[in-house]
Formats: C-alpha cells, sequence, structure tokens
C-alpha cells in the first residue's frame, strides 16, 4: 500500500489552510490537495474583517495562510483537483488527476464555485463582457458602464471595487433592498457612480461579439433594456462536492456538507469546514476557525479521543 497521509485536506483556500497549520502543529502526516492555493479569497480585492488585520489584500492574506501551513515538514500542498474519494478497509482512497494518495481522515473544504444566472447570454458572452470576478477582470472597463447582479456583501464588494473604473455601475438585485454589511452599505450609497436597481431581474445579457445591453423583466427609468459594457454576476456560491458522491456524504437543501459541533460529517473519519459546510456564515475568517477545528477533531480520531488539549485541558 502506498504511503498513508493521517489527514488528506482537500482544499487550500482559508479552511484547508487554516486546518494545514493546526495538523502541522499537531504533528500529523498531512496533504492538502487543492486545485487553486488560496481559494475564493484571492478574488477580492480587500478584506477588512479578518481580526488581526485592519486592511489586508485577498491574496496577501491567501499567501500568509499558505506560507504559515508550509513552515511545516509534515504538511505537504499539492495543486491537484480531486476526482474522487473512496472507503477502502478503514481508510479512504483519494483519486487526483495526478493519481491516488491514502488517508486515515479528511477534510473537505472544497468551497464553492460561482452561481450562475441561467439567463440566455450568460453562456454565450462569457469572457466577452459577462463575469464573476472584479478584481481579475474589471480594469477592463475603465471608463464604461458596467451592471453587477446581487445584492449580498460580496456584491457590493464588487461594486465598489469597479467603481475604481468604470463610469458607472449598475447593482440589479431581485430582492426588496441591498443586504451587504452595513459598513459596505453606506459606501455603496455614498458612491455616486454606484445606481441600485432594487426588485428587478435580469432576463438575459445580449450582443453579438460581445455584451453591449441587458433586458429587465420590469421597466426601470422607463425602459426594460440598458446599454451595458460589462456584467458581473455575483449572486452567490454553489458547495463542490461531487467528487464526495460516492462515500455517500449527507449534504442539504443548499448542497451544503452537514456537519456536526466536531465537525464530523454522517461517515466516520471525514470532516469538513468552511463554506461547502453547512455553517451560517461564510467568512475568510469563519472558514479558517471551521479549518481549525475539524484539524483537531481529525486529531482526536486518529487517537481515539485520547488527547490533552495543547491547552492542557482533557477531551473529557
Ligand atoms: C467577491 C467576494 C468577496 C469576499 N470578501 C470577503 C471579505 O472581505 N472578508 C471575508 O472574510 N470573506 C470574504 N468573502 C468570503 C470568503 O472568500 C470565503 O468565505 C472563504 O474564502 C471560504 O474559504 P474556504 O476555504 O471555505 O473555500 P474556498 O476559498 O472556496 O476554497 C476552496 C478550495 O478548494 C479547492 N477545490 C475545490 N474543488 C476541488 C477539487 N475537486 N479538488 C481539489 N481542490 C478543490 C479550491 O481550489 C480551493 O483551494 C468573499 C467572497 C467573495 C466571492
Amino acid at each position: 500500500m502506498a504511503d498513508e497521509w493521517d489527514t488528506i485536506i482537500i482544499g487550500a483556500g482559508c479552511a484547508g489552510l487554516g486546518a494545514a497549520v493546526y495538523c502541522g502543529r499537531f504533528l500529523m502526516k498531512t496533504l492538502v490537495l487543492g486545485e487553486i492555493t488560496g481559494g475564493t479569497i484571492i478574488t477580492t480585492d480587500i478584506v477588512e474583517n479578518y481580526p488581526g488585520f485592519k486592511a489586508i489584500d485577498g491574496m496577501g492574506l491567501a499567501k500568509k495562510l499558505e506560507e504559515h501551513a508550509r513552515e511545516y515538514k509534515n504538511v505537504m500542498i499539492k495543486e491537484e483537483k480531486v476526482l474522487d474519494i473512496e472507503k477502502k478497509q478503514g481508510s479512504f482512497k483519494v483519486t487526483t488527476e495526478e493519481g491516488d494518495y491514502n488517508g486515515k481522515t479528511i477534510i473537505i473544504a472544497s468551497g464553492t464555485e460561482h452561481r450562475k444566472l441561467n439567463v440566455p447570454g450568460e453562456k454565450e458572452l462569457a469572457n466577452k463582457g459577462v463575469h464573476y470576478c472584479a478584481i481579475c477582470d474589471g480594469a477592463m472597463y475603465n471608463g464604461k458602464t458596467v451592471a453587477v447582479i446581487g445584492g449580498s456583501d460580496s456584491a457590493a464588494k464588487e461594486a465598489l471595487l469597479l467603481t475604481q473604473w468604470a463610469k458607472k455601475v449598475f447593482m440589479i438585485y431581485r430582492g426588496e433592498k441591498i443586504r451587504p454589511e452595513p459598513v459596505n452599505y453606506q459606501r455603496v450609497i455614498n458612491n455616486k457612480k454606484i445606481e441600485i436597481i432594487n426588485q428587478t431581474n435580469v432576463t438575459s445579457i445580449n450582443g453579438k461579439d460581445k455584451v453591449d445591453s441587458i433586458s429587465l423583466d420590469k421597466q426601470y427609468k422607463g425602459k426594460d433594456k440598458l446599454e451595458m459594457d460589462a456584467v458581473f454576476i455575483a449572486i452567490g456560491q454553489i458547495p463542490i462536492t461531487s467528487f464526495s458522491k460516492k462515500l455517500g456524504i449527507k449534504t442539504n437543501q443548499k448542497g451544503e456538507i452537514i456537519i456536526d459541533r466536531k465537525s464530523r460529517t454522517n461517515v466516520e473519519g471525514v470532516f469538513s469546514a468552511g463554506d461547502v459546510a453547512d455553517t451560517e456564515f461564510k467568512q475568510a475568517i469563519t472558514g479558517v476557525a471551521e479549518g481549525v477545528h475539524a484539524s483537531y477533531s481529525a486529531y482526536q480520531h486518529i487517537n481515539a479521543g485520547n488527547v490533552v488539549l495543547p491547552s492542557g485541558n482533557s477531551n473529557h
């Protein structure tokens, strides 16, 4: 049998890297398999709510987490996509595009992918004016008119970032009132470049070779079509769990992995953390903390619950 890892962490975002740091400290032989090191947080320009840093760019925060995890010789991080996990005689076989790995425990921290709007034009005009990440693609729209679809804190942050380049940013939200963090709400309503259109859905994104307009399900200022150079879709995220289907991991209606207060899934030896799990508040700091918690539970599992906590408290 190939080398067995104490734990295999699937995902190298905030949750996976947070877990890796603690697995490092627990001297667990740890493999992190993450398609994109850093995960979702690298797609945002500024993070102002990660305690300890008044402001840090998303990439910078991810780099710090990665560097910290790499400090431990017992932690290895590989940029590989996980295709499948199977239970094999008390351990788990994880298959990636590169090969197979065996782990005594698994921590699933695979995060989310962008939810699609599913309207005509979205697919056809992808990367031709349809985007999902302002920091990645926003600078192309210097002096242009763009729209952010969505009303969450992430959507507000995308709109605020886009005002650095665009001359006009519409925020189009199907609900009654956009719902960012209050501090970002103030910034949005005080920003003269941003115009909010509530209670409205985009029904199609139009253009031949690139986006030139969007259609709305009701009139705004007498028009149901707005001229537009680009659309940034920020209507939420969908948990990534496809590779765990064979294991029979239970998910809720939103597709999030159901965990208990010890980060345990319904499959013994498999833990989960971060945005992929059924936690209420999905942030970088909560992802890190949940990853840390999952690593502790995996450590306890390997040691049959007989571990004395680093603080000196026993787990009983
Ligand atoms: C636009 C935007 C702005 C945000 N701003 C903030 C903010 O200011 N402050 C804040 O606290 N939070 C913010 N968030 C939320 C924050 O980014 C997430 O809560 C956090 O990054 C979740 O971390 P995670 O590790 O759970 O998941 P992710 O960061 O999504 O990481 C998932 C990891 O799993 C990997 N993965 C997925 N599938 C596979 C597979 N099959 N095989 C191997 N690896 C896989 C990914 O490549 C990645 O490494 C923002 C989110 C968005 C979208």
